[in-house]
């Protein structure tokens, strides 16, 4: 079934793809169907809302059944700081390295370091609409490590791992992910619902 993805990140989109592989979605941004959707303000309050917004702007602009997500990173310490923010954490189209500074800023002598990863997916057809979430808790680092991912994954070290989100090669990423762990969560719901 042919899906739009409700975002122009190419990074998730090979993320979502590798994680949904087996579920006989052949996902697509806007732009390799060659559409372009409104602009749609993430002005909600839960990465939920967000997600389900995104989803239902691009399903009633196209007809194709869309997957939108949102996320970011909760801070213990920032009582859940960036949170919804997190893309915008140092302004309006911040780098993710102006981000990752802002947030070190803010947990400079900082003893407690926990924060977690969340992440909303929405999924909007002629059905109904589906909202599924997922969590990925660890410690924030005093300094950048690892090359890869994107975002603040170089800050992040997932409980269990050895490594930052930036230094485990993709499929580990992939299968601990809380976008992972939102996909899981709404693969079930679909399967379920699809009975
Ligand atoms: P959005 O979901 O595209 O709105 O992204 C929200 C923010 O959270 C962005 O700054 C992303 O970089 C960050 N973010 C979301 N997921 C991840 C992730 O898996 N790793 C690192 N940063 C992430």
């Amino acid at each position: 079934m042919q899906v739009i993805l409700a975002s122009h990140n190419q990074k998730k989109l090979i993320e979502l793809q590798a994680i949904l592989a087996d579920l006989g979605f052949s996902i697509a941004t806007p732009k390799q169907l060659g559409i372009e959707l409104p602009e749609v303000e993430e002005d909600g309050d839960t990465f939920e809302a967000n997600a389900l917004k995104k989803a239902r702007s691009a399903f009633a602009a196209t007809g194709i059944p869309a997957l939108a997500d949102d996320s970011g990173i909760c801070v213990s310490a920032l009582d859940g700081a960036p949170g919804v923010y997190s893309a915008r954490y140092s302004g309006v189209g911040a780098s993710d390295e102006a981000n990752n500074d802002t947030l070190l800023k803010a947990l400079s002598g900082v003893p407690d370091r926990h924060a977690w990863f969340a992440c909303a997916i929405a999924f909007v057809d002629q059905a109904g609409e589906m909202v599924a979430t997922g969590e990925c808790h660890g410690t924030i680092l005093h300094a950048p490590d690892g090359g890869g991912g994107f975002g603040y994954d170089p800050l992040f070290l997932p409980d269990g791992q050895a490594q930052t989100f930036a230094a485990l090669p993709h499929d580990i990423k992939n299968r601990i992910s809380h976008r992972y762990r939102a996909l899981e969560a709404f693969r079930k719901q679909y399967a379920g619902q699809s009975v």
